[in-house]
């Protein structure tokens, strides 16, 4: 899987900063594995910016 390979490139960055159910964008550190939303979303990041990349 691509996203995990490139997993430092900025586009990934950028789609794991998104949460996937709202589309609101979240700072978060290469080090911060966890998607927590305010939405209610909450899901690691790999699963979040995957979903994201899929919208
Ligand atoms: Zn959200």
């Amino acid at each position: 899987m691509w996203l995990v390979r490139c997993g430092h490139s900025e586009a990934y960055v950028k789609t794991s900063q998104t949460c996937p159910d709202c589309g609101v964008k979240k700072k978060k550190t290469l080090a911060e594995r966890w998607h927590s939303c305010p939405c209610c979303c909450e899901k690691h990041r790999n699963v979040a910016s995957a979903q994201v990349n899929l919208n």
